[in-house]
């Protein structure tokens, strides 16, 4: 897609700072860097986001992820990290082009907050929505 920012670097047509490429998938530092090594992992072929992607591209790109995630924890000296992917507006995506994110983490204190609030469990809820869910078909 030409006004696809990703995939203009996909293509070539403006930098990033590349960390690890193959025929399908690409990984480059996130130019907001959260955290010192801040990747995006994106698959070559453009989809809108995760919500788009059938099994066998998701599969291709998610296949990457635990490699790459170690080589920036190896490479940075970080003791963990968080590992995101948005989809759509109301969940914070901002570029159109499915990617995760991989931000390393070296203190609780980071720039990266990841919060959630918790609610008291109603069970019988918990099931009914568990069923309802069960029974939809994508
Ligand atoms: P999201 O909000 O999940 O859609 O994340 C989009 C991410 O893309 C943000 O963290 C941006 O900093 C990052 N980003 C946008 N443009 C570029 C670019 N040209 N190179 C690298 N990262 C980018
Ligand atoms: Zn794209």
């Amino acid at each position: 897609m030409t006004d696809c920012i990703f995939c203009n670097i996909i293509a070539g047509e403006i930098p990033a700072a590349k960390v690890y490429e193959d025929e399908g998938v690409l990984a480059f530092l996130d130019i907001s860097q959260v955290t010192p090594g801040h990747t995006l992992v994106v698959p070559k072929k453009h989809f809108r986001n995760l919500l788009e992607m059938d099994s066998v591209n998701s599969s291709l790109l998610f296949e990457q992820v635990p490699q790459i995630a170690r080589k920036i924890m190896k490479a940075t000296g970080a003791t963990g990290m968080n590992i995101i992917n948005n989809n759509e507006e109301v969940a914070g995506q901002t570029v159109f082009h499915t990617h995760i994110h991989l931000a390393p983490r070296f203190s609780e204190k980071d720039d990266l907050k990841v919060t959630f609030v918790a609610h008291e469990p109603n069970f019988e809820e918990l099931g009914k929505l568990a069923e309802k869910i069960a029974q939809t078909k994508e």
